[in-house]
């Protein structure tokens, strides 16, 4: 079989798509070679070849010496010169090149060839003993490090001692005749440390190389790379064989690396640093600075060095001619690597280049308005997660951060801000105007006010869909869950983290897009919504089929779901609304009333300031779609803890102290998510969904009046299991309705549906449907009772579930879509059989994850909806899906 490809010369074998088996870097030489760039001519030995080597105990084909010799005599006659010839010798670099790029993780070997004759005749030939012996002792370095395992201090100890007898300071102020003394040192290290001399043998050298890159495919960084990267053993890396080309012949040589635009803006301008008189390695070590390319590059990075454009103009405008044509052909931006020996360009790689989430956007949306790739490819080219980064202020990637702490990235932003250890603290502090960090052991629905006033919430308990998380999400504020290293001591207002003392007051930074704690005020940069966001969205939007919703219930939430593009809203959560401190007070009264006609009277308090919600909320919404889910959790949420508390509830409420504890005694459940809450509160209590409706048509006729907008409602009835419940609540709201109609004279038109949201609800939903107007899926309860997770402890133990492999992701954060997925496409087609135009949405946080948008494009539902900053991230992860 073939085992290798040539390339350059003209006679080029590969292509730029034969990456599987020449890597990533043996087909853009290739490509390069075809293309008719300068590349120093070699050939690529395959990944195949790396399968082989592993498979067969480290050994090769006896096929491949044959094929190696011939490739490089091919090289020999490309350069005129010889492999091991002492009067014109051949010298070659020894690289490797997996599929996926794994910076730095593997072996390479430059100027391979040189020996004590081959140096003395490239001396000679080149009339620079300089140059020649520098390369040389670079190859005595590199190879002995490489392939024969002597490690790197043993060379700098000998040069730096050189350097010093001589009072040298700089590695370009040595001789040929000082190169030659270091290079004497380094071979008598090298047989000290091995027993046996350097090999003389340009043969013995190149296998030597090219075992030790294939080699290199099983160290255990490479290992670790791959784990991280998701990049199968099995793929192996190609080894590639090239001609040399010198940057450190003299002042007419240089090497660099650039990137054909702006990898961290995206501007189109030609950005890079070379080095004059050098050689690659030299650029990447950073021992001396680098230069710019361009002037321009040169003047924003206030530099005094000249620009490559006024040191080589011409060859600049070659590279710069070599850039233009890159990016046309392979249609993105590429990330390039170049040499310039004697004046004279090479090209030694190119692939698509590295970029911010910033940089990728303004390159998506440059690259389609020039008509290199047209609008849909844009839109596929921009990861919808990385969004998330341009939403939120990030921190200042070039400001020092302390990191006393890790938690998980519940919500992402960066914050800085006092810390505060109570909800009522934070309120109160940010009321003066200070920014504060809300650190808890765990939130409850009790700190609502204390999380909308801090900019930032940290907890040392919880998963990525435990409250704190949820709630964070949803009103955009940076989140930190489950930090399980901070001690949180409410007595003493402090916490603790491995020795580290904060206490309240301190200034911390939170970043709930990595989950880091940092000590003190970390700056950050503001987001920015117009410009190519606003056009990239624009495309997406013309894009997909499915709407997109937002899970929100606030003024604000609404108003910044509106602003960053959702077409309505797919989830109130109606509990929110009862927390308000003026508002707790008739909930408790409610829950504590002896009788139907206690608990009417205080829902009838309630009733308007449910209703003021709904009008702001319709309002806000213009026309738009929103859906109203009736009241969810279990009463005890709504009741106090401590006796201390429950004293002042009995007070404010005039009811005995005993009365409270009984009652909050007789409210406790062992498995509160499994209880007592949802629509099975409805069923006890109907007169709490009933206030809920009037509320809801109350203010929809009103909004209708006054603003000649007509909202169509659609009330939601959370966690049924059974047609029955439904059209017993169904019942209730219908009623409601005709009450608001006699009341207002005004129709309101509306719908009524369900979450489905437990596994039974999937199975019967054709029955449901009969009576339900739209589904919406609670993916968040239906993936804890499908699995039997419990959303709120999972996380304890769910990581471990990861790292064996049994769960490849946080089934709370990507569907699980083998599983809880089949449910909602059993539900679908059963819904869908009965009543064809079912309404069918999502709402559980999976809403909007990528991933999960994706299996909902693909089982057809009619929008998703999500926290109001994934909007943007849903609106384009659904054009992608639909694309
Ligand atoms: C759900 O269960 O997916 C849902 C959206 O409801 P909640 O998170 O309020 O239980
Ligand atoms: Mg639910």
């Amino acid at each position: 079989s073939k085992w290798v490809y040539s390339f350059g010369a003209g006679a080029t074998e590969g292509r730029a798509d034969m990456k599987n088996l020449l890597g990533g870097k043996g087909a853009n030489l290739a490509e390069m070679a075809n293309l008719g760039l300068p590349v120093p001519p070699g050939f690529t030995i395959t990944t195949e070849l790396c399968t082989y080597f592993y498979a067969n105990g480290r050994s090769y084909p006896p096929e491949l010496t044959a094929q190696v010799n011939a490739a490089i005599a091919r090289l020999e006659q490309a350069m005129d010169a010889k492999f091991g010839d002492p009067v014109n010798p051949l010298l070659v670099s020894v690289r490797s090149g997996a599929r996926a790029s794994m910076p730095g993780m593997m072996d390479t070997v430059l100027n391979l060839g040189l020996n004590d004759a081959t140096a003395a005749g490239l001396a000679k030939r080149s009339g620079d003993g300089r140059f020649a012996y520098d390369s040389y002792r670079r190859f005595i370095q590199m190879y002995s490090n490489v392939v024969l395992d002597v490690e790197h201090h043993h060379f700098e100890d000998i040069l730096d001692n050189h350097k010093r007898d001589k009072s040298y300071t700089l590695d370009t102020d040595l001789s040929a005749e000082d190169w030659q003394a270091v290079i004497e040192d380094y071979k008598k290290a090298v047989e000290r440390e091995l027993g046996k001399p350097f090999p003389q043998d340009v043969q013995e050298q190149l296998w030597g190389a090219i075992g030790a890159v294939f080699g290199s495919w099983m160290n255990a960084r490479a290992i670790t790379y791959r784990k991280l990267h998701d990049i199968p053993a099995d793929w192996g890396t190609a080894v590639n064989v090239q001609c040399m080309v010198f940057g450190n012949m003299g002042n007419d040589c240089a090497t660099g690396v650039a990137f054909t635009r702006n990898p961290s803006t995206g501007e189109n301008a030609f950005y890079g640093e070379y080095l004059v008189n050098a050689q690659g390695e030299d650029v990447v070590a950073g021992i001396r600075t680098p230069q710019h390319l361009t002037v321009a590059g040169k003047i924003a990075n206030k530099s005094d060095l000249p620009a490559m454009e006024e040191v080589m103009p011409e060859v600049f405008n070659q590279l710069n001619e070599v850039r233009l044509k890159l990016e046309k052909h392979y249609r993105d931006m590429q990330d390039i690597e170049f040499t310039v020996q004697q004046n004279k360009l090479f090209m030694l790689q190119t692939r698509n280049g590295k970029r911010t989430a910033p940089a990728a956007l303004k390159i998506a949306v440059d690259l389609a308005n020039e008509g290199v790739i047209d609008r849909n490819e844009a839109v596929r080219r921009i990861d919808p997660a990385s969004l998330d980064q341009l939403l939120h202020p990030t921190l200042d990637p070039k400001a020092d951060r302390k990191i006393i702490a890790k938690g998980l990235p519940a919500s992402p932003g960066a914050a800085s801000g006092k810390v505060v250890f109570t909800a009522d603290e934070a309120e109160q502090m940010a009321g003066k105007g200070e920014s504060v960090i809300l650190c808890r052991i765990e939130t409850s629905p009790e700190d609502i006010h204390g999380m909308h006033a801090a900019r930032g919430i940290l907890t040392s308990r919880g998963g990525m869909t435990s409250h704190a998380a949820v709630v964070a999400r949803g009103m955009g504020r940076a989140c930190v869950s489950g930090a399980g290293d901070l001690r949180i001591d409410y007595k003493t207002k402090q916490m603790s983290v491995r020795g580290v003392a904060v206490k309240e007051g301190d200034i911390l930074t939170i970043d709930g897009s990595t989950g880091e704690v940092m000590l003190g005020e970390v700056p950050t940069i503001q987001p920015e919504l117009s410009g190519d966001f606003a056009t990239l969205m624009g495309w997406a939007d013309g894009i997909r089929r499915m709407k997109v919703r937002a899970n929100a219930e606030t003024p604000l939430d609404a108003r910044t779901a509106r602003k960053f593009g959702a077409e309505g809203i797919g989830l109130s959560r109606t509990e929110h609304m009862f927390f308000d401190p003026e508002r707790i007070l008739a909930v408790r009264e409610m829950i504590l009333a002896e009788d139907e006609a206690g608990r009417r009277k205080a829902l009838a308090k309630l009733e308007p300031f449910q209703k003021k919600d709904f009008v702001e909320l319709f309002t806000i919404m213009a026309g738009l779609p929103v859906t109203i889910r009736l009241l969810d959790p279990p009463l005890h949420e709504f009741l106090p803890n401590t006796e201390e508390d429950m004293a002042e509830v009995a007070a404010a409420t005039g009811t005995d102290p005993l009365r409270v504890r009984h009652r909050t005694i007789q409210l406790h459940e062992a498995n509160p998510m499994l209880g007592h809450r949802g629509c099975r509160l409805g069923i006890s209590y109907p007169e709490i969904y009933e206030m809920q409706a009037r509320a809801i048509f109350a203010a929809a006729a009103e909004v209708a009046k006054t603003t000649g907008e007509a909202v169509i409602p659609e009330v939601m009835i959370p966690l049924i299991i059974t047609k029955k419940e439904f059209d017993i609540l169904k019942a209730v709201i219908d009623r409601a309705a005709e009450q608001v109609k006699a009341e207002t004279g005004v129709t309101v038109e509306y719908l009524t549906g369900t979450m489905i949201e437990i596994p039974r609800a999937a199975l019967k939903a054709g029955e449901i449907a009969e009576s339900a107007e739209f589904f919406s899926y609670g993916t968040n309860d239906l993936t804890q009772t499908t699995l039997g997770l419990s959303r709120d402890d999972a996380g304890s133990f769910l990581p471990e579930y990861q790292r064996q492999g049994i769960l490849e992701q946080d089934p709370f954060q990507s569907l699980d879509v083998t599983g809880v997925g089949e449910l909602v496409e059993i539900a679908t087609e059963r819904g869908r059989k009965v009543r064809p135009d079912i309404k069918l949405g999502i709402c559980g946080e999976h809403g909007g994850d990528p991933a999960s948008i994706s299996f909902c494009e693909k089982v057809g539902l009619t929008y998703v909806s999500c926290s109001p900053y994934r909007v943007p991230i849903a609106r384009l992860a659904a054009a992608q899906a639909a694309l």
